[in-house]
């Protein structure tokens, strides 16, 4: 049974001043509208009734500014998850917001209405990106408010992207390790995709900018991973959904997007792991009747056979001599894929 669930309320940042290149907020803000009151309280309880017996269900306020828009709009929104944390309707209140937009007066409101996860969309942590991507802060603002959020009490959330215009497999490695050091509860990470009305689509027309292809995004976010998961940080989403992006016609002009992103990532963790045992074991040479038996718990199986079986063929074709059993092990940890040697 699910033991936790995110009712997502997605307040946009209208009037927003910054000017991020990948965002198209500024640009559609006429089509968008800020939830009313009964709105929110609507989609609650609309999700309340679907997630029937769900313990631990959060109200998660998205969009990236939350605490950039009016204090008044901030309490309005909070007063509502607050009455529902109060009737035990709720257990978490959850928001993200800029790096910039946090000080102790705006952690005061939070604590006051019981916000307990704040999330950062800090994307990077290279000076040379942020200025690149017109995001509007130094890395100094992202360590400030993380400093403050800790020191509040609350749990932080940081949002990373991959690929952004001035960076590199080398600056996202060491983003996913500088985010790591600061001992996350949860972080995020999004390969950059190119929307509709965004400068960075204005980029690639220029040629100023060429979006990671999709092998490449998956390299990058799975070195990311590997490091964030090596802190013991929860990473709970690799990838936008389609749902995510605020397109105003809904549909994407990227390369990089792709549905199962996170799929496509876990499962080149789980072919690294298995051709690395496989490589080991052949030292002894296989005879014409090796067969490799790839396990993994219930729950890691599609990562271990791959996005569209990936991974089956990858190995099928790539080591012709052996032959290959895909099993489930219910005694292995989730994320654990191990490789046995038998003869038939
Ligand atoms: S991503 Fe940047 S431009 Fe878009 S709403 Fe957030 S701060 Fe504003």
């Amino acid at each position: 049974m699910k033991t936790h669930a995110i009712i997502p309320i997605f307040i946009p940042h209208n009037g927003c001043p910054n000017d991020c290149v990948f965002c198209n907020q500024r640009r559609i803000t006429s089509r968008m509208a800020s939830p009313t009151e009964s709105e929110v309280r609507q989609t609650i309880d609309e999700w309340l009734t679907t997630l029937g017996e769900v313990p631990n269900v959060s109200v998660a306020f998205y969009g990236g500014s939350f605490t950039a828009i009016p204090i008044e709009d901030q309490k309005r929104y909070l007063r509502i998850a607050s009455e529902y944390k109060d009737a035990g309707k709720i257990s978490e209140i959850h928001l993200s917001t800029r790096p910039d937009c946090i000080d102790n007066e705006i952690l005061g409101v939070l604590e006051h209405y019981q916000v307990d996860l704040i999330e950062l969309g800090c994307q990077s942590f290279d000076d040379g990106v942020l200025a690149a991507v017109k995001r509007g802060h130094g890395v100094d603002a992202i360590y400030k408010a993380c400093e403050l959020i800790k020191s509040g009490g609350f749990r932080l959330g940081i949002q990373l992207m991959v690929g952004l215009p001035g960076s590199s497999f080398e600056i996202d490695v060491k983003s996913a390790l500088l985010a790591g050091e600061l001992r996350p509860e949860v972080a995020r990470i999004y390969p950059t995709i190119v929307i509709e009305d965004t400068e960075l689509l204005d980029m690639v027309i220029a040629e100023d900018y060429v979006p990671l292809t999709i092998p490449e995004a998956v390299l990058r976010s799975k070195e990311m991973l590997k490091i964030l998961r090596g802190y013991g940080v929860n990473v709970i989403r690799i990838g936008l959904k389609a749902s995510d992006l605020i397109t105003g016609d809904g549909y994407l002009t990227g390369t990089t997007f792709h549905p199962a992103f996170r799929q496509l990532v876990e499962g080149s963790i789980a072919r690294d792991e298995i051709e690395k045992q496989l490589v080991q074991q052949l030292r002894l040479a296989p005879t014409e009747d090796t067969i490799a038996q790839c396990t993994a718990a219930p729950k890691s199986f599609s990562n271990l056979i791959g996005h569209k079986g990936e991974n089956r063929s990858y190995f099928v074709e790539k080591y012709p001599n052996i032959r290959f059993v895909f099993k489930e092990d219910k005694t292995l940890e989730e994320g654990k894929y191990v490789l046995i040697r038998t003869q038939s």
